[in-house]
C-alpha cells in the first residue's frame, strides 16, 4: 500500500540529500509551513534521515543554527535554479558549516550497507552543506530547478532523461497541479 505524504511529514524520499533540509519548510511561496517547530522536531528529522548515534537533545540555538543553514541552502539553490550568482552571505554560511568534519561512513555488520558515524548535529549539517557544494560545482548543477507550483518553491534536481520534470514531487505538487488543471479545463 502506498502511504500518502501528509503536510507534516518530512520530505526525504526522492529528495536530493542537501535539499532535505530546505524541504523542512513547506509552502514557501505562500504562508510557510514549518516542519521544524521545536528541537524535538529536529531530532525526529535526523532519525528519519538515519542519524541517531548521538544525543538528540537540542537547544533552541541549535535549532536556530540549523534553520540558518537551511535558508542558505535554499537561497543558493534558488540562485542555481535561476542561473544567478550566489549571494556572499549564503556562501559564507555554507562554507562555515562545511568546514566541520562530516560523518564517517562505516560498513554495517554484514558489509552490505552503510551506517554513518556522526559527531553530532554540526557534522550532519556539514554533510548537507558538502553535498550542496558537490552538486553546485558538478555536472548536475544545470539541472537544479525550482518546483513550478507557485506556492511551493521547493528545489530539486531534474534527473529525468528528457529533463522535463516540473515539480518537486509527483506525489505532492505534481498531483495537485494535475488535479487543478483538470478542474479548470472541465
Ligand atoms: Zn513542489
Amino acid at each position: 500500500m502506498r502511504t500518502r505524504l501528509t503536510k507534516k511529514d518530512f520530505r526525504i524520499k526522492d529528495v536530493r540529500f542537501c535539499f532535505t533540509l530546505p524541504a523542512t519548510l513547506g509552502d514557501r511561496g505562500k504562508i510557510p509551513y514549518e516542519r521544524l517547530k521545536t528541537p524535538d522536531d529536529l531530532a525526529r528529522w535526523l532519525i528519519k534521515l538515519g542519524f541517531s548515534d548521538f544525543s538528540l537533545e537540542f537547544s533552541e540555538d541549535e535549532l536556530g543554527m540549523t534553520k540558518r543553514v537551511r535558508e542558505a541552502i535554499q537561497h543558493a539553490g534558488e540562485a542555481l535554479a535561476a542561473g544567478h550568482d550566489f549571494e556572499k552571505r549564503d556562501l559564507k554560511e555554507i562554507n562555515l558549516v562545511a568546514a566541520v568534519p562530516p560523518p564517517a561512513p562505516q560498513f554495517t555488520k554484514d558489509g552490505h550497507g552503510i551506517i554513518w558515524k556522526t559527531t553530532g548535529l554540526r557534522s550532519v549539517l556539514s554533510m548537507l552543506a558538502r553535498d550542496f557544494i558537490d552538486l553546485a560545482t558538478g555536472p548536475l548543477s544545470v539541472h537544479v530547478k525550482m518546483c513550478e507550483k507557485p506556492t511551493c518553491r521547493g528545489i530539486f534536481v531534474d534527473e529525468s532523461r528528457p529533463k522535463n520534470r516540473r515539480w518537486c514531487s509527483m506525489q505532492t505538487c505534481g498531483n495537485q497541479m494535475k488535479k487543478s488543471r483538470m478542474h479548470t479545463s472541465a
